[in-house]
């Protein structure tokens, strides 16, 4: 591909749309067959407003999916110890079928054991150590939201990754980590870079897909880009920009998320689409 040609955009917008589509046919199907509406209980720690958004969008997106949800607000003094109790009352609860803890929660708690907390079968946002080893070693489990998303995103594009060099510039265990480890699955050959990576430009020079998950507007330098790369930015900073130089970065890729609307959706569709599949398990309506 020259540099002059355009990449072609992967709409998460619309992939989204379907996904929710046919997540919100399966719960109205699970309702018909045996009386049960799937609920997703969302747990929030403290009041911060970009969180408090959040979890308000994903309780709106569930009502319009025909997805139950149940709010447990608990204050930002919570300790530990009470928001464990919390995640595991909800984990034994049998109205429960999935359980999503918004992240980050205060410094004063432990997350790690607070995700352990959740049982797996609830682990709807593909948070805890059972999922983690369950995406890396190809076994059933719940993916991690965003990374699930990713994988859908390069699937309806009909990505093929066998053999590809794929660099994650991120290795967050909810992001970089886990969608490294489901490319791997897919026989991709990847290499994580991450804050202390050197010479990230020339790692990059070498990937026919790159993954961008860092949280720093514009990281990835669209020069860098191999010509026909697939370049997927998970990334959102402030003004709606990626961590990858979208004008440059489009000039030599063959497909590019944008940024909004290229992983952003994908991950609240995934959330419900896993929620649903966790109450089709639960009611041992489906294997996994
Ligand atoms: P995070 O936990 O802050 O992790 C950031 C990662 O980037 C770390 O691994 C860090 O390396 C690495 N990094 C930092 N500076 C770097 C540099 N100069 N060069 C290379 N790597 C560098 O962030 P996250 O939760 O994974 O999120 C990453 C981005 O994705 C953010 O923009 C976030 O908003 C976005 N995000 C989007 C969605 C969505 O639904 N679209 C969901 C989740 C996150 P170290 O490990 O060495 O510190």
């Amino acid at each position: 591909m020259s540099q002059t040609q355009t990449a072609r955009l992967m709409d998460g917008v619309g992939l989204a749309r379907r996904i929710v589509e046919e997540t919100s046919s399966k719960a109205a199907e699970l309702a018909r067959r045996v009386g049960v509406t799937p609920c997703l209980a969302t747990v929030l720690v403290g009041e911060d407003p970009a969180s408090v958004t959040y979890v308000r969008m994903k309780r709106a997106r569930c009502a319009k999916a025909g997805i139950e949800s149940r709010h447990v607000s608990l204050p930002a003094t919570t300790t530990t110890a009470e928001l464990v109790e919390t995640l595991q009352s909800l984990s034994q609860d049998a109205g429960v079928h999935g359980i999503l803890l918004q992240h980050p929660v205060g410094p004063h708690i432990d997350e790690r054991a607070a995700f352990e907390a959740i049982a797996p079968e609830k682990d709807v946002d593909g948070v805890t150590m059972r999922s983690f080893g369950a995406m890396s070693f190809g076994l059933p489990g719940f993916a991690s939201c965003t990374p699930g998303g990713i994988m859908r995103l390069l699937d309806e594009y009909e990505v093929d990754l066998a053999g590809q060099r794929a660099v994650v510039v991120g290795r967050s265990a909810i992001l970089g980590k886990p969608v490294g480890m489901l490319l791997l699955a897919r026989d991709a050959t990847v290499t994580y870079c991450h804050s202390r990576t050197t010479d990230l430009a020339a790692i990059v020079q070498e990937a026919d897909v790159v993954v961008a998950a860092v949280g720093r507007p514009r990281l990835v330098r669209g020069e860098d880009i191999k010509p026909g790369a697939v370049v997927i930015d998970a990334g959102y900073n402030p003004g709606n920009v990626g961590d990858v130089d979208f004008d440059t970065a489009r000039t030599r890729a063959r497909l590019i998320t944008p940024v909004p609307g290229g992983v952003g959706p994908m991950t609240i569709a995934v959330l419900l689409a896993q929620t649903v599949d966790a109450a089709s398990i639960q009611l041992g309506l489906a294997g996994r």
